[in-house]
């Protein structure tokens, strides 16, 4: 018996580092400022896992709405410019996910099993978190970012192109994502799509979201996930 996947295909903000969470709250109240009424649960719902442009657009759309019209170019830039402020003042408080050294340790060692990181994120930024929690040397030049393709998630493009480079069918490749976006993504690539859900923006509807959007199953911590490779993997040697 083989081991089931090829290559396993990590999302970054929310599944390696926790990123998600980080000045969430801040932002929701930087908005509550502008006339929004969300709450940072309404902020998660709405554009957890999304690229920035998409995000940016709902943004601007419920802006207008706000304003009762459609927002000039300065305004919404002064708008969006002080929210990425905002959360960028927090960015100290940014950590890896809790596991995800042991997680990544166990799937390096995973015999015929490639691995890359494929995120909404912009290359810059991206690359950024990978070199500052030290994870280059795990990926090294399979770190994709929005910015090498033209539809972000839930279009699974992104997913399609890290398969490519790694070499493998897209739908030999398990993906490990943490947004509804992220999965639908995963499963429009035709890969196999596990959720996670141990980020710290996770609601408690959240399992049930990524079941919605098509994860075949969910985890909770990067130790249960360690714990599953580990089982696959001495099936498969068991099998051998
Ligand atoms: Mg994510």
């Amino acid at each position: 018996m083989s081991f089931p996947f090829d290559a396993i295909l990590f999302d970054c903000d929310g599944v390696l580092v926790d990123s998600e969470v980080v000045g969430l709250e801040d932002a929701a109240a930087y908005l509550s400022g502008h006339g929004f009424a969300w709450t940072t649960e309404d902020f998660i719902r709405r554009f957890s896992g999304m690229r920035y442009d998409r995000f940016a657009a709902g943004l601007r759309e419920a802006y207008g709405q706000i304003l009762g019209r459609d927002a000039d170019e300065r305004e919404f830039e002064e708008l969006i410019d002080g929210l990425i402020e905002t959360r960028r003042a927090k960015r100290h408080t940014m950590t890896l996910v809790t596991g995800t050294e042991d997680l990544l340790r166990m799937v390096q060692g995973l015999p015929g099993v490639r691995i890359a990181v494929a995120s909404s994120s912009g290359q810059a930024f991206l690359d950024d978190k990978i070199d500052r929690y030290g994870l280059r040397p795990v990926f090294g030049q399979h770190v994709y970012s929005a910015d090498h393709v033209s539809h972000g998630k839930p279009a699974p493009d992104i997913f399609l192109f890290a398969a490519t480079r790694l070499g493998v069918a897209a739908e030999r490749c398990l993906v490990i994502e943490d947004s509804a976006h992220g999965v639908a993504a995963g499963v429009a690539a035709e890969a196999t799509v596990w959720g996670f859900t141990g980020g710290g923006h996770c609601l408690p509807d959240h399992a049930e979201a990524l079941i919605d959007a098509g994860a075949e199953r969910v985890f909770a911590t990067h130790e249960q996930l360690t714990d599953e490779f580990t089982n696959l993997l001495s099936r498969r040697e068991a099998a051998t």
